[in-house]
């Protein structure tokens, strides 16, 4: 079978043959940003029918808050003439449409704005230049490389985090062992191998046995560029998604299809793999490389702290009762704590000796 044709699961499996195993993170990658057959590289599976929702698809308030937010950090500044605004992975484009419209009221914002959109998905990119050709989008399919500009960088990246490859470990009597990845005639499973020690164990110096410690190194590297960028020509970055603010353990690994659950080994290319995003872990990366981190915070705390209440009350003088109880089921959706507010967390990226961004008080 020429390779080009073979499917991912079959390419996985030929890796397994000549290596003998593969890690997480590579299974990961392939399965979902291979460039011919990724799960989100044909496909847009956000929304009623696809595998998930996100918070801009639940409420038009999300955006426009996070669009006043940017704005609000740019005014801040002096509001430069010319800068980097970026989301990564727009999905639909509802986010930035949200917060580009809220943003018309701000003198001079989006005639300096230089919009940038990363996505590996060819759907999405088609949604996204059809929903905002007007502000003239450019997009980069990597997000590495976005982060060697000159301008300032307003960035926005709502569950961008959560979709990036993670690799698994687990202690046992033996050590550190890496939960790789074998094939074992029908199926792919987990196989764990001695490892050295992961770095992130200092942060859980007494780990039971069966402890699973979860490592992104793209996830840190992408903070990394980020907060150095920001650190350099200054801007403001808001990373949101689910994720815990204390540093904990356990085995967050899941997978989507079609709306449930499924082994996340047994779909490559198919399903949608998540893991939960250690907030504490990424602002102590921002810190170290020369950024200032603010927050984790609830989602629901900094959208209230921001007025989605006032902007609820200002959508509801003119709309319908109907209409009204709508908005308000989703905007709770957004903010309660037992819902997304309490389970995504907000996190921004400041230059040293910036002003505290809203939301963050
Ligand atoms: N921010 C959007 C979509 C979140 S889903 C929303 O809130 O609705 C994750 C998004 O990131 C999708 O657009 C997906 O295609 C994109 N994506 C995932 N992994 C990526 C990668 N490695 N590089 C670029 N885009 C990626």
């Amino acid at each position: 079978m020429p390779s080009k044709i073979r499917s991912i699961e079959a390419r996985l499996r030929q890796e397994i043959i000549d290596q003998g195993d593969i890690s997480l993170s590579h299974f990961w990658r392939e399965a979902m940003t291979a460039s011919d057959k990724g799960y989100y590289t044909n496909t847009a599976p956000i929304g009623e029918d696809g595998d998930f929702i996100t918070a801009p698809e639940v409420s038009q308030i999300f955006g426009e808050l996070i669009g006043l937010w940017l704005a609000d950090n740019w005014v801040k500044i002096g509001s430069p003439p010319t800068f980097d605004l970026v989301e990564l992975g727009p999905g639909r484009g509802q986010l930035m449409v949200d917060a580009l419209r809220a943003t018309k009221s701000v003198p001079g914002f989006l005639s300096a704005a230089q919009l940038l959109l990363v996505e590996v998905s060819k759907p999405f990119r088609a949604m996204q230049a059809d929903r905002l050709r007007k502000y003239s989008p450019s997009w980069q399919k990597d997000w590495q490389k976005i982060t060697d500009g000159d301008a300032p960088l307003f960035l926005i990246a709502n569950e961008f985090l959560d979709a990036l490859p993670i690799c698994q470990f687990e202690l046992s009597s033996k050590g550190w062992e890496e939960r790789r990845i074998i094939w074992n005639g029908h199926a792919f499973e987990f196989n764990s191998t001695l490892t050295a020690k992961p770095s992130e164990t200092k942060n859980f110096p007494s780990a039971p046995i069966g402890a699973v410690i979860e490592v992104s190194e793209e996830r840190d590297a992408l903070v990394d560029a980020v907060s150095k960028r920001i650190a350099k020509t200054g801007g403001a970055a808001l990373f949101i998604d689910y994720g815990f603010s204390t540093n904990k353990l356990g085995d967050s690994l899941q997978a989507v299809l079609k709306g449930k659950p499924v082994n996340p080994l047994s779909n490559p290319g198919l399903a949608d793999l998540t893991s939960h995003v250690n907030f504490s872990s990424a602002a102590a990366k921002v810190e170290a490389a020369g950024a200032v981190p603010y927050g984790p915070v609830d989602q629901g705390v900094f959208l209230l702290r921001l007025g989605a209440e006032v902007r609820a009350n200002q959508l509801g003088a003119t709309a319908t009762a109907e209409k009204n109880v709508l908005m308000r089921q989703s905007l709770k959706r957004l903010v309660h704590p037992l819902e997304m507010g309490g389970l995504f967390k907000a996190l921004a990226i400041l230059p040293p000796g910036s002003h505290k961004p809203a939301g963050f008080d």
